[in-house]
């Protein structure tokens, strides 16, 4: 999964930085609104977490020209602005949730994990599919209670592709799922991963279908 942290307080925003890669989420940072409107044009992210005093461009109207550009992509509000006018007004511009600061670390790592998973319509924090449990919160996959040991990146590859049952998704959009601008990434690398999860999850409830000169589809499970 990738967000995007909006922030321009540096100290704060690498803090926050770490934790979430400590999560295993792929993040990427800008500090400035501007910046922020650019990236959200042009990229697709699962989730934003946006700081609403910014240089250039405020945050406000950063999340009024993403929603009406009708991405839907889940915003977390956070900032230092507490005032009940704010948060209405945030709230009605579309955001998901707001959050204010001084602000609890595990609070907000939770809060990520509800808005990730309300952003797919999935309210459990455990995915099922088939022989296949997912719980995304630990990070850990299991196939009839038996845990498997996979890498991060295939735990994320994985957790995409259980989000987008029946869906299918290309190689460029898999890889904007799970890479930032600072982790290197290629066609070759996603295949690679691909290739392991199909070796080691169970055929009957990972039928992943190569949709030839498109990308790949998860079929529900039989
Ligand atoms: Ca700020």
């Amino acid at each position: 999964m990738r967000l995007l942290l909006v922030e321009d307080d540096q100290p704060l925003a690498s803090a926050l930085r770490q934790a979430l890669v400590g999560e295993n989420y792929a993040i990427d940072v800008v500090e400035d609104g501007a910046a922020a409107d650019h990236l959200l044009s042009t990229q697709s992210y699962d989730l934003v977490i946006l700081d609403l005093g910014l240089p250039r461009v405020d945050g406000q109207d950063v999340l009024r020209r993403l929603r009406r550009r009708g991405d839907k992509v889940p915003v977390i509000i956070l900032t230092a602005r507490s005032g009940l006018d704010h948060k209405v007004t945030g709230l009605d511009l579309g955001a998901d949730d707001y959050m204010t600061k001084p602000f609890e670390l595990t609070e907000l790592l939770a809060r990520v994990r509800a808005n990730l998973r309300r952003g797919v319509n999935q309210t459990e924090p455990t995915i099922s599919h088939g022989r296949i449990e997912y719980d995304s919160i630990a990070k850990r996959v299991f196939v009839d209670n038996k845990e498997l040991s996979l890498r991060a990146k295939e735990l994320g590859l994985l957790e995409v592709l259980l989000r987008s049952v029946g869906r299918v998704l290309s190689k460029q959009q898999l890889a904007q799922h799970l890479y930032s601008f600072d982790e290197y990434s290629s066609d070759n690398a996603i295949e690679i991963y691909i290739h392991r999860l199909r070796k080691q999850l169970p055929q009957d409830s990972f039928h992943l279908r190569t949709v030839r000169g498109i990308g790949y589809l998860l079929e529900p499970p039989e």
